[in-house]
């Protein structure tokens, strides 16, 4: 029986476990404060930051947030950077992705306060993490790491596969699990688009990791019984081009009826007939993403504190 893996209670759970770390600080007169700025009329994007700032309200996480007009020079951008950076109140910044095409992104991630960097993709957190001694761990990867943990996942000694090579999600996910620690010890393989028969890497994995960006891509034949699949992929695609109605995923009513529905990289009905443990899109990763950036935003303002809150 193929378990599907319910992300929306693990992040509760761990939610649940943040609480009495904000009660240490609050005792400690710190309120963790998390800035979100938005360069970008794009809807997802526009969703995503509001569920962000609702989960920061909810815990009790301040949320301050930025809109900056995306036609605004970069500088513009910058300039509220540093701001924030300067900002006692603020001890976590994000700069939604992704950005104008004016602006160059790596240089906004540099910009950040690594002490504020709770993305965890500025150079000296990448590198921290790659040596094994991270201080923000990135929230996507890092939630499949705590999902796998929750489903009993063991990564020891298993073969994993890792579709997507991004700085956010693939690059820190094989760098996460390949460390030597209980949540790593994996053999990691990285595929990406120049990956040379994708399906002969992936029926040869215990766990695969889809984060590529392509509905869809990975399907049942490509996978070997008792397989972990995690569907990191979030595709928003037109209702009128899906393929029948029968292989639809598990997207809401209020998505189809604006026209798109969400799929995962992850074919997966066929993938379920298949796998042993399976993450749903939406309602898998996605909440995790969220949850972790709480639990970077509480990292960085027990630091700045010097609290010790057994994170
Ligand atoms: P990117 O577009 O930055 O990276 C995609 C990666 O997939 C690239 O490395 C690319 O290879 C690889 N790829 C593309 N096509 C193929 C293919 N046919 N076969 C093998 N590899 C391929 O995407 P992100 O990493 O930012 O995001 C990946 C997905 O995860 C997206 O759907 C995104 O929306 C979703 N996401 C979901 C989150 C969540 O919380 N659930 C959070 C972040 C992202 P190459 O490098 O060669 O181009």
């Amino acid at each position: 029986m193929t378990r599907i893996i319910d992300g929306n209670e693990i992040a509760d759970r761990i939610t649940a476990d943040l609480e009495p770390c904000l009660e240490t600080l609050a005792d400690a007169g710190t309120t963790p404060g998390l800035a979100t700025v938005l360069m970008s009329d794009d809807g997802a994007s526009e969703t995503y930051v509001s569920m962000k700032r609702q989960a920061c309200n909810d815990l009790g996480i301040e949320s301050i947030h930025h809109e900056l007009d995306p036609d605004a020079p970069a500088d513009a951008l910058f300039d509220r950077i540093d701001e924030l950076n300067d900002d006692p109140a603020v001890h976590g910044i994000l700069v939604q992705l992704p950005l104008p095409d004016h602006v160059d992104r790596q240089a906004v991630l540099e910009r950040i306060d690594p002490r504020k960097d709770v993305d965890g993709f500025h150079p000296e957190n990448v590198g921290r993490l790659v040596t094994g001694t991270p201080r923000f761990k990135p929230c996507t990867p890092h939630g499949i790491q705590k999902l796998l943990e929750a489903e009993g996942v063991e990564t020891e000694g298993a073969d994993v596969v890792v579709v997507g090579r991004s700085n956010i999600v693939g690059k820190p996910m094989a760098n996460l699990l390949v460390q030597k620690s209980d949540t790593g010890n994996a053999t990691v393989t990285v595929c990406h688009s120049r990956t040379d028969d994708l399906a002969a890497k992936t029926r040869d994995a215990d766990v695969v990791v889809a984060a590529a960006g392509v509905p869809e891509l990975i399907d049942g034949s490509m996978l070997s019984p008792g397989t972990t699949v995690i569907d990191v992929g979030v595709n928003r695609v037109d209702v009128s081009e899906r393929r029948s109605e029968d292989s639809q995923t598990s997207s809401d009513q209020s998505d189809t009826e604006k026209g798109y529905e969400l799929v995962g990289d992850v074919e997966f009905e066929s993938a379920k007939e298949k796998a042993d443990a399976i993450t749903p899109v939406p309602g898998g990763v996605g909440p995790l993403t969220i949850t972790m950036l709480l639990y970077n935003t509480i990292k960085a303002a027990s630091l700045r504190a010097d609290v010790d809150v057994s994170l």
